[in-house]
């Protein structure tokens, strides 16, 4: 396929990632490494800022270590785990020594890290289109896609590009699937999360991702349907936020006096106070529990938060963004060595399939608890002081919320947790 100059009107490729997020470059990434021509489209110019806590698990940590990406380089910040803080109780809780996932976390500021997951893709072979904002999809007469219409800046040029793949990588706005016909799943929850960075020496280097469970709603009065984050960048810096579910589903939560309520009881040395604060509190949602489906339709994936890939449980979603972005890769790839027509097909369908495999019950049984327990009192029963004095209790949950067990089993909380998910019924479609 030949590859369209930069200054084209039009340019060509195998596969089209629209957006460079943790979920497109990943994406791109790994259509590059299987050899395919592939362009990656993105509206903004690098770096930019994205509204995020900037943490991650051993989930996600893995995903790196797959793409090459080099953590061990200046700029990463890692943690041994989680501290919870809840009603005067405090715990820390060490990652899991697990065959199959790292046994550290990591930060680092969106700024940087979707700037670097950017330059990745680009060294494996990617095209990086920036400052090209997509504006829709190009169908054929039977309503597949064959590419996509965008504006390019600063002079707002129309362009096209065509392939006979496309990648939805557009995050929380899901706009290539929308229109596309792919709408959101209403009885699946979104959430919100805010965040502002803190200067912060005192905490800047603190080993553990820090979680406040006992906040509350100052208007309201009611529990806070979500949590409290302080965590750690290593640069002198902590980003601070909170996360919440609407309330029982229904009314949405003040996050900025939420927050404002709870800095007051972080301790006054550690410096997170508004002379410290480094810019301003910025929020998005969080599509949750695969809200929009199916992610495979007409030449169309979708990955990340255009799916609604966060994890119901938590609220963290680049790990998701990144697992999904190979997947999709690789049915691509597979679907590609076979002629176009009913038996691509087969594979490309494949691609929810193997979604709904890895996280279908477990985001079931989260958007339960959502709805039964997080929705109405947050995390606080989760954490009650019973749970917090009980060591296998906490690491299970723990491992629960986060999603980090291996595969087999390697030892009883993974077996439980393995067994907890069997009895939950398999979603659909
Ligand atoms: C306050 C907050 C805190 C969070 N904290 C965490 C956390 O600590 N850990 C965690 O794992 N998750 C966290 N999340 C969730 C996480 O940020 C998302 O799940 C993750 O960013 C999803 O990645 P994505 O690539 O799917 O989407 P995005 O990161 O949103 O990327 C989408 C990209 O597409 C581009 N784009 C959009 N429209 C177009 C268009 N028309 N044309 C071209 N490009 C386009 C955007 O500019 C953007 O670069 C948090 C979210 C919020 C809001």
């Amino acid at each position: 396929m030949p590859a369209g100059p930069v200054g084209a009107r039009e340019e060509q490729a195998q596969v089209i990632v629209v957006g460079a997020g943790p979920a497109g470059s990943s994406a791109a990434l790994h259509l590059a490494r299987a050899g395919l021509d592939v362009l990656l489209l993105e509206k903004s110019g690098f770096p930019r800022e994205k509204a995020c806590g900037d943490g991650l698990t051993p989930r996600g940590v893995a995903q790196l270590v797959r793409m090459g990406v080099d953590i061990d380089a200046p700029g990463w910040m890692r943690n041994r785990g989680m501290r919870w803080v809840c009603e005067g109780n405090r715990v820390e809780l060490d990652w899991p020594q697990l065959g199959s996932l790292p046994d550290f976390g990591l930060t680092r500021s969106r700024h940087d890290f979707d700037d670097l997951l950017a330059a990745h893709a680009a060294a494996a072979g990617a095209r990086l289109r920036t400052q090209v904002k997509v504006t829709a999809p190009l169908t054929d007469r039977a309503g597949r896609i064959t590419g996509v219409t965008a504006t390019r800046s600063p002079d707002g040029e129309p362009v096209r590009y065509r392939a006979p793949f496309v990648v939805a990588a557009d995050g929380a706005s899901a706009r290539t699937a929308v229109a596309l016909g792919l709408a959101r799943d209403t009885n699946r929850p979104v959430a919100a999360a805010a965040r502002r960075y803190y200067h912060s020496q005192a905490r800047t280097h603190d080993p553990y991702l820090e979680l406040w469970a006992d906040l509350r709603c100052p208007h309201t009065g009611l529990d806070l349907p979500g949590y409290g984050w302080v965590f750690p960048l290593g640069d002198g810096r902590v980003n601070v936020g909170l996360g919440a579910l609407p309330q029982r589903r229904r009314r949405p939560v003040d996050l900025r006096s939420a927050l404002e309520h709870w800095l007051p009881r972080l301790p006054t040395e550690w410096g997170i106070q508004e002379e410290n604060a480094e810019s301003p509190l910025r929020s998005a949602p969080l599509p949750m529990g695969l809200n929009r489906r199916p992610q495979y339709r007409r030449g169309l994936l979708l990955v990340g938060d255009s799916a609604g890939m966060v994890s119901p449980w938590s609220g963290e979603g680049i790990a998701q963004a990144m697992e999904a972005a190979e997947v999709a890769a690789e049915t691509i790839a597979l679907a590609l060595a076979r002629p176009a027509g009913p038996r691509r097909e087969r594979v490309l369908e494949q691609y929810p399939t193997e979604i709904r495999r890895r996280w279908g019950r477990y985001y079931r049984l989260g958007s339960l608890a959502g709805d039964l327990v997080l929705a109405r009192y947050g995390y606080r029963p989760l954490l009650h002081p019973r749970v917090m004095a009980s060591p296998p209790l906490l690491r299970a949950l723990a491992r629960l919320l986060t999603h980090v067990t291996d595969e087999p089993a390697h030892d009883t909380i993974d077996a439980v947790l393995h067994t907890l998910m069997r009895l939950v019924p398999s979603p659909r479609r």
